[in-house]
Formats: C-alpha cells, sequence, structure tokens
C-alpha cells in the first residue's frame, strides 16, 4: 500500500486494485483515497487527483460539520499531540515572517480557533490538529497577524495576506469544522 501526501487533503491511501479505473473517494472522516489498476504508476494517481481536486474540494464542503464527539482518552492524546506541534510552527511562522509574541496557550475553546491578547500571548486551539495543515497554518498567521493589528480592519487583513494570499479560500473552508471536541 502507497501513500501520497497532498497539501490539501493530506495523507491519501492509494491501494491498488483489479480494475481498469482510477477512483478517488471520499470517506466520512473527509479522508480521501484512491484506487488505482495495479500496473498504474504513481504519477497517474497524482495527475488524477489533481483533475479531480475541485470535484473533491465540493464533496467534503458539502459534508456535515464534525460532530462526532471525542473521548476523554482521545482529547488527551490529542492535546499531548498538539502542544509540541503547535508550539513549533507558530515558532517557525512567527521568525519565517519576524512576528514577536510573548507567550504561546495551548487551549480548546469551543467557539475559537485561536486568540491572541494585548500583551502578545497566543491561544491555539487543539481542535487545529484535527483540519488540515495548510488551515492550521492560516489561524496561526492570523493570530500572528493580531500582534500588529489587534481588529479585523481593511489594514489587518492586507497585512494577512502577504503571509497567506488565500486567506479568503481559507476562511471559507474554516466553516466546516468546529473547534469544539
Ligand atoms: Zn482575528
Amino acid at each position: 500500500m502507497n501513500t501520497l501526501h497532498d497539501k490539501e487533503f493530506g495523507e491519501i491511501k492509494i491501494t491498488k486494485v483489479a480494475s481498469s479505473y482510477i477512483r478517488i473517494k471520499v470517506g466520512e472522516d473527509r479522508r480521501v483515497s484512491i484506487s488505482m489498476p495495479s500496473l498504474t504508476p504513481i504519477f497517474m494517481a497524482r495527475k488524477f487527483l489533481e483533475k479531480s481536486r475541485p470535484e473533491i474540494r465540493r464533496k467534503i464542503n458539502s459534508m456535515p460539520k464534525q460532530t462526532k464527539k471525542m473521548s476523554e482518552a482521545e482529547k488527551k492524546a490529542l492535546r499531548k499531540l498538539a502542544r509540541p506541534w503547535l508550539q513549533t510552527r507558530l515558532r517557525i511562522l512567527a521568525r519565517t515572517h519576524g512576528f514577536k509574541y510573548e507567550k504561546v496557550r495551548i487551549m480548546n475553546a469551543r467557539t475559537r480557533w485561536g486568540s491572541c491578547s494585548s500583551r502578545g500571548t497566543v491561544s491555539l486551539n487543539i481542535a487545529l490538529m484535527r483540519i488540515p495543515e495548510t488551515l492550521r497554518d492560516y489561524v496561526i498567521l492570523h493570530e500572528l497577524t493580531h500582534t500588529r493589528y489587534m481588529n479585523h480592519s481593511k489594514e489587518f487583513w492586507a497585512e494577512l495576506a502577504k503571509y497567506y494570499p488565500e486567506y479568503k479560500e481559507a476562511r471559507k473552508r474554516m466553516k466546516k469544522y468546529s473547534p469544539q471536541l
């Protein structure tokens, strides 16, 4: 079994089958998988994926919001994973774009993905670990931009666009996910 890593859809499982078609499936968990004829080279799967991207996006966007509740043990595991990941990613993105923040807090608010205080504390929701990496980056850069603009003014969005040009698309995609675990 193979996997493809896609910037938008994450890990994509590839299964070789005795069929003569390439098929793409979106599971209930929003994971994308591809089944393809056993002799077809992997680059064909990538090509097919590119062609199908708008359709996959449409499919995922039409799915209901994540409603499955996590158990306490699952939350604990997610928190353990989230802390180092989010701290590191925040540090990297801040350094790359010259942002300064004081502290980072990893939390689980029901309605917010992140926040930034006037003292420069960036709070990030552990539920970010359940959404695609590109969207995590969107939230982190959004909060970092608040260290320069403490509002959602035109200036704020213009600043964010310098580091995350496709922010409008990201905002739309974020609506499909819930920060509540
Ligand atoms: Zn904001």
